[in-house]
């Protein structure tokens, strides 16, 4: 359908801009009360354990339920659990960000809350320490360059374990490369990781407040089982939902019709900073999901999670949306991203659609390829370090201990824990035996390639040891070899394994 550019603020009239202006205020208040919310439930989940529900760990589980990254968890959790009444009113009802409240002193008298609150609300309080941008200190890397840096900082998050930015990557490189102690470094990746940390359950102190958010998704109660925190993160998670979705829809009628300089300011983040309180993040967030519900309207009618929109928002078009929406709706969230980064890094959306499509043809449960697990094609890298290239050539030199005998699992798997609501990536990921019938001593073992997959130590000993989940590998009709991952409440089917 073609449109004559026919600008939209000629078609707005003035009543509707108005009421645009104060449903945009309402919303982005409704939405910092609804992010406070979650965090109060995710602090309460935090210290539960979550593998009877089939989780290997907190990342895993909040990666499938909330989006968020973890350090914004870690803040907004810090948040709820301050006690700080005043600050925290003030990010619910909107007049604060949540960005800026986060940045408050843990612990505050009232009066300097009061004060602190005051500074923020005039807009003095930075949104977050800004680091040095050191744009003077970096070099452009060559091509060689660029290549060792992305295989060296692939070999940061095998040795940490961690799925870490390329920044965090790049320090951490630095770092090691100035102390420069190979052995340690392998050492330290191979050692069993800390347990997880376990605390009390909620002790975040109750709200003296109205909460904006009890009108929106019922009053605040602290869950007295799993089951029902999952079920306050479920109602938490369709509030905030219809309303990032409507918020993202006007705000891209704002920024297409130029409504902000009609109601006198000189861009589009000024207005929303002075009207709205959203921090640049969210406004950055809310922008994207509303271009692409502009460009892809079926997403928005999709009974899909946010994060699952975000994801396929990335590579979907309009003939394969509807695809994309099927596949979204049938995958874990870690298997959606890997495969969309396939697609990102070159892969046929048409034909992995269909690899997709044949899976869930063979089963009514979740589904997953193996096939997405392979490594991408390296990006060339920005501006770095001027040390970084020769960090990122002593890290490749350094060699990892060989794996013998049935450890070639681990290499077979690329490190990569079989688990598709897992994916971790470890050194110190194990080799699992599929088949160890009971009544074998151990030289009766199975010990080919065939019978192992790599699995991370949370899923091994946590969920697949403890009983809270089982994977085997079997032949599904249409699909050939699989392996199938027996969740509480859920079955996930990886084909081509
Ligand atoms: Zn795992």
């Amino acid at each position: 359908m073609v449109r004559v550019g026919v600008p939209r603020l000629l078609t707005t009239t003035w009543a509707e801009r108005d009421t645009i202006q104060a449903r945009l205020h309402a919303l982005a208040a409704a939405s910092s009360a609804l992010d406070l919310r979650l965090a109060r439930v995710l602090a309460w989940l935090r210290v539960q354990d979550l593998a009877p529900l089939g989780y290997p760990g907190w990342l895993s589980f909040t990666r499938e339920h909330v989006g968020w990254g973890e350090a914004w968890i870690r803040s907004l959790i810090r948040l709820v659990r301050s006690g700080l009444g005043q600050i925290l009113r003030a990010a619910s009802e909107g007049r604060i960000s949540l960005t800026v409240a986060v940045t408050a002193p843990s612990t505050c008298a009232p009066e300097a809350q009061a004060q602190w609150l005051a500074a923020a609300e005039a807009g003095a309080q930075p949104a977050r320490p800004r680091r040095p941008s050191g744009a003077s200190s970096t070099v452009a890397p060559g091509e060689a360059d660029s290549l060792a840096i992305w295989h060296a900082r692939h070999r940061v998050r095998l040795l940490e374990g961690l799925p870490v930015t390329d920044r965090e990557a790049d320090n951490r490189m630095l770092a090691w490369w100035r102390t420069g102690q190979p052995e340690d470094l392998v050492a330290r990746a191979l050692a069993p990781a800390p347990p997880p940390r376990s605390a009390p359950g909620d002790s975040a102190p109750e709200w003296e407040f109205a909460d904006p958010a009890d009108v929106l998704v019922g009053r605040w109660r602290t869950p007295s089982d799993v089951e029902g925190a999952m079920a306050l993160l479920a109602g938490v998670q369709a509030a905030r939902r219809g309303r990032a979705i409507e918020l993202g829809r006007l705000y891209e009628r704002v920024v297409r019709g130029g409504l902000h300089r009609s109601w006198g300011f000189r861009d589009v983040e000024s207005f929303c900073q002075a009207t709205m309180g959203l921090s640049a993040r969210s406004l950055q967030r809310h922008r994207e999901l509303g271009r692409t519900l502009r460009r892809l309207p079926a997403l928005a009618h999709a009974r899909l999670s946010l994060q699952r929109v975000a994801v396929i928002g990335r590579v979907a078009v309009e003939h394969d949306v509807e695809r994309w929406v099927a596949v979204a709706g049938r995958t874990p969230v870690a298997e959606l991203e890997r495969a969309v980064e396939q697609v990102e890094a070159g892969a046929d959306p048409g034909a992995l659609l269909e690899a997709y499509e044949q899976v869930m043809a063979a089963t009514t449960q979740t589904v997953g390829l193996a096939a997405v697990q392979a490594p991408v094609p390296p990006r060339p890298t920005d501006r770095v370090h001027p040390d970084l290239p020769e960090a990122a050539r002593w890290l490749l030199a350094i060699q990892l201990p060989p794996q013998r005998g049935f450890g070639r699992v681990k290499e077979r798997d690329r490190f990569v824990c079989a688990n598709p609501e897992c994916r971790r990536r470890a050194l110190r990921n194990h080799a699992h035996h599929l088949r160890f019938p009971r009544h074998l001593r151990r030289a009766g073992v199975d010990d080919t390639l065939e019978n192992g997959a790599c699995v991370c130590p949370s899923c091994h000993l946590r969920l697949i040891h403890a009983g809270h989940a089982r994977v085997e590998r079997g032949v599904v009709d249409g699909v050939g070899p699989a392996l199938i991952w027996t969740f509480p409440g859920r079955v996930v089917t990886v084909g081509g394994a």
